[in-house]
């Protein structure tokens, strides 16, 4: 058997500070932004020259996550409610022989800081500090393929839970505004994937809910088919 040794050309800085709560999949919550932070060998403007002419990008990653935790010939995808068994290579499962990732994402310009050179992108669906094997353009049309087919659907409609503030959760946002300036629509499109697990769907939840995002805490209830979001603080406070 061959090995092969990468290494990661960047970082990704993410709002997501933790596995609960990302969606699925990218371009579900496109109020998520972040940034990757190039490695020092890939730290040159040049490898970055002429992505500008493509609105979106591919990202091959590392799940450094979950790695350590191996993988099994079949897994149980949590779309199905945890219920059924598919083969690893039938799925986008995190766990798998080469625990590799790849997502579509907004390309949303590459700037300096000082030295340091930083590609800004949104609709992401990646762990903060995940390290990245590659980036290339995304080409609609060789990857947008109109007669592809799957099981795999996009939520919508009645998948999307409606999702409401209470008065204070609504005054701590505005509090937060000049430093996080889209975190209602940010918290909202989270929320409207429902995080919590599939067999909890559709099912009464008495449990109140909390997720990371940046360095805030955010918690929330379900009510019916409602996430009522309670409070929103930062970690350290
Ligand atoms: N779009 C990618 C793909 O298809 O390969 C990822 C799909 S995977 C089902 C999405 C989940 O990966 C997210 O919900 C999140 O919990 C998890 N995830 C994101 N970054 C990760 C990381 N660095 N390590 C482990 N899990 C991660």
């Amino acid at each position: 058997m061959s090995e092969f040794i990468f290494n990661e050309i960047g970082i990704i800085e993410s709002p997501y500070r933790q596995k609960f709560a990302i969606p699925r999949q990218p371009g579900l919550v496109p109020a998520a932004k972040g940034r990757i932070k190039l490695s020092e060998h890939c730290n040159n403007l040049n490898t970055l020259k002429g992505i500008e002419s493509s609105s979106h990008l591919w990202l091959i990653f590392v799940f450094h996550e979950t790695m350590d935790q191996g993988w099994k010939p079949m897994v149980r995808p949590p779309r199905l409610g945890g219920n059924e068994k598919m083969g690893v290579f039938a799925t986008r499962t995190t766990f798998r022989p080469n625990p590799i990732g790849m997502s579509v994402v907004r390309n949303e310009g590459v700037y300096r800081e000082g030295k340091q050179i930083y590609l800004q992108i949104s609709a992401l669906d990646l762990l903060n500090g995940t390290p990245i094997l590659d980036i290339k353009p995304y080409l609609p049309y060789s990857d947008a393929l109109m007669d592809a087919t799957t099981d795999f659907t996009k939520p919508s409609g009645s998948d999307l839970m409606t999702v409401e503030f209470t008065p204070l959760a609504q005054q701590q946002i505005q509090h937060f505004n000049s430093q996080y300036p889209e975190l209602l629509s940010f918290i909202e499109q989270v929320l409207q994937q429902d995080p919590r697990p599939a067999y909890k769907k559709n099912k009464p939840d008495e449990k109140t809910y909390a997720m990371s995002l940046y360095d805030l805490n955010i918690s929330w209830r379900v009510i019916a088919n409602t996430n009522q979001v309670l409070e929103i603080a930062t970690t350290t406070s």
